[in-house]
């Protein structure tokens, strides 16, 4: 999926720094199981930022509240199946 802009910024380290440290980012909100942050990057049961309004899809990568914690195997499956959701072509509506 191809993300070209912001992910590399001071904000959103901050932002993950902010999410890891509280209680809610150890916790996947989409499957409900604790995470290990001690885990390796990567690793399907790491830890990952997941946003709940894409960023494609005009989510606010920089707001909290778009913010949430998931395994990293748990958001790319779910990447997965919006790039699948997601029309190729452009056409009109
Ligand atoms: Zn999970």
């Amino acid at each position: 999926m191809p993300r070209s802009k912001g992910r590399t910024g001071r904000p959103y380290r901050t932002l993950r720094e902010q999410l890891r440290n509280s209680p809610a980012g150890r916790v996947c909100w989409i499957c409900g199981h604790g995470i290990d942050l001690r885990l390796p990057a990567r690793h399907p049961l790491s830890w990952s930022l997941d946003h709940v309004v894409p960023l494609d899809r005009g989510g606010d990568e920089l707001n909290p509240a778009n913010a949430r914690a998931a395994h990293y195997g748990c958001n790319s499956r779910k990447g997965n199946r919006m790039s699948v959701v997601r029309p190729k072509t452009s056409r009109a509506w």
